[in-house]
């Protein structure tokens, strides 16, 4: 038998199936990921296929039978518009990496109450502010690691242990070094962009419009950011939000 399930939830991607279908992934609050089917959902009678577009924050009511790999989702509706994300290019694309990144991150039927706050919030102050959406973003990918487990280390150099000014990613091991122990090239944080990642590590969400890193300490955090979660975190690579959002970031 069925049980009747539901949840909050974050659309994560969202695809056709049939002439009228849709499948979706979700975050949902409660299960983890689920992918779940709506059936009929591009009639444009249903009214529904704009609901289920990533990355919106929705309430699902789904048919669960276990052993199933894709549920059968009976009804859904907005928790929060993103109105302001819809019409601003930068926006839109900061909160599709921020989806795509949670997608690849997270697995099915593994709920992570902490992370679901984590991309809500994120989502929300997107939506709201009119500047500094490259550093809620920036905020969301740290957060996002920490919560992994592979949160950076920032202060001291990962072999020697010596405060750091300067450090650069070791691709061999993906920790963060001193010019000491890796003179050579790669992704570099100056003690600017440091700091801002200290920063960014302590603050709340709510506060990080007060920051306002320079461009060249904002690019400094973003490269990093994402090549750190690159390197820790499995299958998060060659995300397709990336190139979009390198286009359009302000
Ligand atoms: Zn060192």
């Amino acid at each position: 038998m069925p049980t009747p399930l539901t949840s909050d939830a974050v659309v994560l991607r969202t695809i056709n199936y049939s002439d009228t279908s849709l499948i979706i992934r979700l975050f949902t609050e409660q299960f983890g990921k689920v992918t779940v089917i709506a059936k009929g959902a591009r009639r444009p009678k249903q009214g529904i296929a704009g609901i289920l577009q990533p990355p919106n924050h929705i309430t699902v009511w789904y048919s669960y039978k276990a052993g199933r790999d894709i549920q059968t989702l009976t009804k859904s509706e907005f928790v929060e518009r993103y109105a302001g994300l819809g019409n601003h290019l930068a926006k839109s694309a900061a909160a599709l990496v921020a989806v795509e990144m949670l997608d690849r991150a997270v697995h099915d039927s593994d709920p992570h109450p902490i992370l679901f706050r984590l991309i809500t919030s994120t989502l929300h102050y997107l939506d709201q502010v009119e500047e500094d959406i490259a550093t809620i973003l920036h905020f969301y990918q740290l957060h996002l690691a920490k919560q992994l487990g592979f949160g950076p280390q920032l202060t001291s150099c990962g072999q020697c242990g010596q405060p750091m000014k300067k450090a650069t990613l070791d691709n061999r091991t993906g920790l963060l070094l001193c010019p000491r122990c890796q003179p050579g090239e790669g992704i570099t944080l100056g003690i600017k962009a440091l700091e801002h990642l200290h920063d960014l590590a302590k603050t709340h969400i709510s506060t990080v419009t007060g920051l306002k890193p320079d461009s060249k300490t904002s690019k400094e955090a973003g490269d990093f950011l994402l090549n750190h979660l690159y390197y820790h975190v499995d299958g998060m690579s060659n995300l397709q939000s990336i190139k979009f959002w390198r286009q359009v970031k302000t």
